[in-house]
C-alpha cells in the first residue's frame, strides 16, 4: 500500500481512538525505524517504553521463531513449560513469590485490583483503592477508575470505591489511608503519561511506611518505568522498598502482548482456581519473548547502559535547557525516561513534530512535556545525534 492509502484506510476502517502523525512504519532495527516512503527515524518512542531492547532484537526474533514452530497457545488448563521458566525468573528477580500473566497493562493493573480487594475482602472487609490524581494505569474500567480524571469523561459511571490524592504529597495520602475501609494504595513509581514527573526522593519510602503502618497494601504500577528503563531492572529497587503488588507490561514481551501481577505469598494466597483468570494470558508464544528480554536485560549490562546513556543523555539536555531558556522550562530524567518540559504546549508541539520531520521521534505528553523513551540498548552517538536533531528543531523553532 502507498503512505495515502495506508492513512486513508485508518480513517475508513478503524476506530478513531488515536491522533496519529501522517507517518506510517514499516520496517526497525535497533534504535531505528524506517517508513513506508523509506524515510529513516532515531525511534525514542520505542513502541510507548515497548521496545527496550530495540527493534527486531535477535534474541527475541530466535526465541519467538523458535517458540511458533513448536506451540503458539495452549489453555492454562494445562501446566505451560515457559510460564515457569519466565515466572521463576522473574521471581528470582524481584521482590514477589508468585506471578499471574495476563495480556496488557490495564489487564495487569485490573488483576492486581482484584487481588487487593480478595485480601481486602479477609483482612476486615477492605476494599477501597487510594491512587494519585493525575495517574495513568489504563483505559479498561477497573484501571481507568484509578486513572486522572481527563481520561474519563464520557465513560461514567466508574467503578466504585476509589478515590484519589495529590501525587508526590505523603500529608493527603496519609489522610486517606485512615479510612478502614482501604486496601491498596496504587502509584507509579514515575509518573510517565503524566509528564514524566518525578516524586521526592522519600516518597516512595514514606508510601511504604505508612501502607505498612496502617495494614495496607501498597502496589506499584511499574509498566513504564519497570523492567530497565530508569537503570534498575524495576524502579522500586531505586528507593529501597518493596511494594506487595506490582504489575508489569509494556516492555515485558518485546513487542508480543504480554504483562504480569507479581506479589508476595502473603497476598497472592488469597487467589484459587476460578477466582481470576485470561485465555491468552501467559501463552508460550509470549512467555518465550519474555524470557528472552529479562535474560538480554541482564546479562547484556542493559541495566548499566539505561544509567550511564541516560545520565549522558540529561547533561546534554541541561546544555541545551541553557541555551534555549525562552523555550524550554525544563528537563528532567531518570535512566532512560527523560522529559523536556517547554514554556507552552504549542512550543512543545512544534518541537517534538519538528524533531520528527528531522528525524527523531519522542512522544508528546501533558500537552508541554516531550518525553523521550530510547530503547535500551542506545549507544552514545545515537544520543549525540538525538541531541544534535533537537538542537537543530529549536533553532529553526526560534527562527520561525
Ligand atoms: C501504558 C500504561 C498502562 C496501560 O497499559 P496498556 O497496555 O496500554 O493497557 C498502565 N500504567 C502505566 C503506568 C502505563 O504507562
Amino acid at each position: 500500500m502507498r503512505k495515502e492509502e495506508i492513512i486513508s484506510g485508518t480513517s475508513k476502517y478503524l476506530m478513531n481512538t488515536y491522533g496519529r502523525y501522517p507517518i506510517a512504519m514499516v520496517r526497525g532495527k535497533g534504535a531505528w525505524v524506517w517508513d513506508s516512503e523509506g524515510k529513516k527515524y532515531l525511534d525514542f518512542v520505542t513502541g510507548i517504553a515497548v521496545n527496550n531492547l530495540g527493534h527486531c532484537h535477535p534474541s527475541v526474533v530466535r526465541a519467538i521463531s523458535e517458540q511458533s514452530r513448536k506451540l503458539v497457545q495452549v489453555c492454562n488448563l494445562y501446566h505451560i513449560e515457559k510460564q515457569v521458566e519466565f515466572a521463576k525468573m522473574l521471581v528470582e528477580n524481584s521482590f514477589a513469590d508468585k506471578v499471574f500473566f495476563c495480556n496488557s497493562g490495564a489487564e495487569a493493573n485490573e488483576g492486581a485490583i482484584k487481588l487487593a480487594r480478595k485480601w481486602g475482602g479477609a483482612n476486615g472487609g477492605r476494599y477501597q483503592i487510594v491512587h494519585a490524581r493525575d495517574s495513568f494505569h489504563g483505559r479498561t474500567l477497573g484501571a481507568l477508575s484509578a486513572t486522572s480524571k481527563k481520561y474519563q469523561k464520557g465513560f461514567t459511571p466508574l467503578v466504585p470505591g476509589f478515590k484519589s490524592v495529590p501525587y508526590g504529597e505523603i500529608g493527603p495520602l496519609e489522610k486517606a489511608v485512615e479510612d478502614d475501609k482501604v486496601c491498596a494504595v496504587i502509584l507509579e513509581p514515575i509518573q510517565g503519561e503524566n509528564g514524566v514527573i518525578i516524586p521526592y526522593a522519600n516518597y516512595l519510602k514514606d508510601a511504604r511506611k505508612l501502607c505498612r503502618r496502617k495494614n495496607v497494601l501498597l502496589i506499584l504500577d511499574e509498566i513504564q518505568v519497570g523492567l530497565g528503563r530508569t537503570g534498575k531492572l524495576f524502579a522500586y529497587e531505586l528507593y529501597g522498598i518493596k511494594p506487595d503488588i506490582m504489575t508489569l507490561a509494556k516492555a515485558l514481551g518485546g513487542g508480543i502482548p504480554c504483562g504480569a501481577v507479581l506479589a508476595t505469598d502473603a497476598v497472592a494466597k488469597h487467589l484459587s482456581p476460578g477466582n481470576h483468570g485470561t485465555t491468552l494470558g501467559g501463552n508460550p508464544l509470549a512467555m518465550s519473548a519474555g524470557v528472552a528480554v529479562l535474560k538480554t536485560i541482564i546479562e547484556d549490562g542493559l541495566l548499566d547502559n539505561a544509567t550511564g546513556m541516560g545520565e549522558y543523555f540529561l547533561c546534554g539536555l541541561r546544555v541545551i535547557k541553557k541555551e534555549f531558556g525562552d523555550l524550554v522550562r525544563d528537563v528532567r530524567g531518570k535512566g532512560l525516561i527523560l522529559g523536556v518540559e517547554f514554556v507552552s504546549a504549542e512550543t512543545a508541539k512544534d518541537a517534538v513534530v519538528r524533531c520528527s520531520n528531522n528525524g527523531l521521534l519522542t512522544i508528546l505528553t501533558e500537552q508541554k512535556v516531550m518525553r523521550i523513551l530510547p530503547p535500551l540498548i542506545v549507544k552514545k552517538n545515537e544520543i549525540d545525534q538525538a541531541l544534535k536533531i533537537i538542537r537543530r528543531s529549536l533553532k529553526e523553532a526560534t527562527v520561525a
